[in-house]
C-alpha cells in the first residue's frame, strides 16, 4: 500500500506542504506528475519555454529521488487517465496535493477527488502556494476584500510566525517508495522541442531585495528579484521568500502580498477570468483593430517605451513590471483593444505567466478590475519614459533604430487617443 504525492505548481522536495503531510503519513510515498494534455495541447508553440522549465524542474527532482532509491512517475495524458493508470499500478490509499486556485484546476481537482472517492481513495489538499489563502483574510463582516490596501493591512494582522515556518521534508525522505527509475516521457514524445535556455536563478539575490524599493521601477536596472517563474512553478518556497522579504524590504514583501491578493480574488470571483470585475466595464465598445493589435504585439507602435517592452517580451519571455503597466495601458486605452486580447498575448509569452496575477494586472491597467487604476488615468508614455528611463538605456537596448530614420511613426497621437479613451469609457459607464 502506498500514498501518492501529486506535484503541480510546487516542483520541489524541500519546504513543500503536501509532500510533508504525505511523508508523515503511514505508507511509502510515490511522487507523481501529470504532463497534462489539456494544457499542453493549448500551447501555441512547440518550443514553449515553460515546457522546458518544467522539464528542468522535473529533472532536478528526479535526480534527488533516484539518489534516494525512488523515482518520479510521470504520466502524459489527462489527469483522469493518469490516476486510472496509477491506481491500477499501485495499491493507493491516499493522494496528497496542494491547492490551486484557478478555475480549470478547481474543476480538475474536484473531478479527480470524485474519481478517487469511488475507488475508496482519499484526497488531501494542503496550502503551499501562498502564505494566506481563500478565507484567511476577510473583512470584519466576513466578506472578501476587493481593495488592496485594507487587505494588506489585515493580511499583516492575521499573519503568525507559524504561517512562515518551513516544512522540514528531508527528515522523512526515507519514506519515499523504493523502486527502479520510471522513464519520463521525453519532450519529443509529447510533441515538444526543448531548447536549452538560461532561466533566472532560483537563489534570491539578497542585494537586489535589500534595495528593491529604490530600484524596482527602472527597467534598465536589474532591480527586481526575477523570482516570478520560480514562484509560479514552486521551484522556490513562498515561505522562504516571504521570510527574507519581511526581514529585508517592506516594499518587496508588499508585492508578494499583491500576488496573494490576486489569488484570493480569483478564488472568490472566478468570473474575472473571462469578465471585467466591474460589470459596467464589459459595455466598453472596444475598437479591436487587428492591424493595430498586431503592431502592438510586434513592438511597432512608434512609442519607444511600448515597443521596447513588447520586444523584450517577445525575445525573452519577460517584461519589467513598470513596462507591463505601460504596454497594457497603451493597448487598452490608446488603442481601445479589449484587455482580454492583451491578457491572452501575455499568457502565451510570459515565462512567469500566472492567471491570477496576469488577469489582475490587465484589469488593473484597463481600469476594469477590483482595485484598478481609475479609468481616466491614461499613462502618458513620454512622461513614463522621462521618469523611469530618462537616459533611454532600456529603450535603446530594444529599439536600436530609435535615432534613425527607419523607426516607425506613432500609431496614434497621444492626446487624440487619450480623449477618445475618455469618451468611450465614459459612454460605457453612463449607460444603464
Ligand atoms: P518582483 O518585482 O521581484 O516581485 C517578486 C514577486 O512578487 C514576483 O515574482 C511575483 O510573484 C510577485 N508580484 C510582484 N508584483 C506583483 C503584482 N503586481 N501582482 C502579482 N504578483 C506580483 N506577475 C506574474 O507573476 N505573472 C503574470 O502573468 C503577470 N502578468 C502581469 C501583467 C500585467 C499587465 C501587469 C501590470 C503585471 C503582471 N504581473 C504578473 C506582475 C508583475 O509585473 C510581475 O510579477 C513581475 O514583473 C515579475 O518580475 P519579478 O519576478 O522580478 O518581480
Amino acid at each position: 500500500v502506498v500514498n501518492l504525492i501529486w506535484f503541480r505548481r510546487d516542483l520541489r522536495l524541500e519546504d513543500q506542504a503536501a509532500l510533508y503531510h504525505a511523508l508523515k503519513a503511514e505508507h511509502p510515498v510515490v511522487p507523481v506528475f501529470v504532463l497534462d494534455k489539456a494544457i499542453l495541447d493549448d500551447l501555441a508553440d512547440n518550443t514553449d519555454k515553460r515546457v522546458a522549465f518544467i522539464y528542468g524542474a522535473l529533472e532536478v527532482m528526479q535526480q534527488q529521488l533516484l539518489q534516494l532509491g525512488s523515482s518520479l512517475d510521470v504520466f502524459y495524458g489527462t489527469p483522469a487517465a493518469a490516476f486510472a493508470h496509477w491506481t491500477a499500478k499501485y495499491q493507493v490509499a491516499k493522494v496528497f496535493t496542494n491547492h490551486d486556485y484557478e478555475p480549470y484546476a478547481r474543476q480538475r481537482d474536484a473531478a479527480i477527488a470524485q474519481q478517487l472517492r469511488e475507488q475508496g481513495i482519499s484526497f488531501h489538499m494542503g496550502k503551499d502556494q501562498v502564505i494566506l489563502e481563500k478565507n484567511e483574510v476577510l473583512k470584519d463582516n466576513g466578506e472578501p476584500y476587493t481593495v488592496f490596501t485594507p487587505y494588506h493591512k489585515k493580511w499583516q494582522q492575521v499573519l503568525q510566525p507559524a504561517h512562515l515556518q518551513s516544512y522540514a521534508c528531508s527528515q522523512y525522505f526515507s519514506k519515499f517508495y523504493q523502486q527502479a527509475p520510471v522513464k519520463i516521457p521525453t519532450p519529443e514524445e509529447i510533441g515538444f522541442k526543448v531548447i536549452p535556455l538560461p532561466f533566472p536563478d532560483r537563489e534570491m539575490n539578497i542585494q537586489v531585495i535589500r534595495h528593491y524599493d529604490e530600484t524596482r521601477d527602472y527597467p534598465a536596472l536589474e532591480g527586481t528579484s526575477r523570482l516570478g517563474v520560480h514562484l509560479r512553478f514552486g521551484t522556490v518556497s513562498i515561505r522562504e521568500v516571504m521570510q527574507t522579504a519581511l526581514q529585508l524590504n517592506a516594499t518587496f514583501a508588499k508585492e508578494l502580498v499583491w500576488r496573494e491578493f490576486y489569488q484570493m480574488i480569483l478564488w472568490h470571483f472566478p468570473a474575472v477570468a473571462t469578465h471585467s470585475f466591474r460589470p459596467a466595464y464589459d459595455r466598453i465598445q472596444w475598437r479591436n483593430n487587428e492591424t493595430e493589435f498586431e503592431r502592438w504585439c510586434q513592438g511597432m507602435t512608434g512609442y519607444p517605451i511600448v515597443d521596447a517592452g513588447m520586444r523584450e517580451l517577445n525575445a525573452t519571455g519577460y517584461m519589467h513590471n513598470r513596462v507591463r503597466m505601460i504596454t497594457a495601458s497603451f493597448l487598452t486605452k490608446h488603442l481601445l483593444v479589449d484587455w482580454r486580447w492583451g491578457e491572452a498575448y501575455f499568457a502565451e509569452k510570459l515565462l512567469d505567466y500566472d492567471l491570477a496575477a496576469n488577469n489582475g494586472g490587465w484589469q488593473w491597467a484597463a481600469g476594469t478590475g477590483c482595485d484598478a487604476a481609475p479609468y481616466f488615468r491614461v499613462f502618458n508614455p513620454a512622461l513614463q519614459t522621462q521618469k523611469f528611463d530618462k537616459q533611454l538605456d532600456y529603450i535603446r537596448k530594444w529599439v536600436p533604430e530609435l535615432d534613425g530614420f527607419d523607426y516607425v511613426q506613432p500609431i496614434v497621437s497621444h492626446e487624440a487617443a487619450r480623449k477618445r479613451a475618455l469618451e468611450v469609457y465614459g459612454r460605457a459607464l453612463k449607460e444603464k
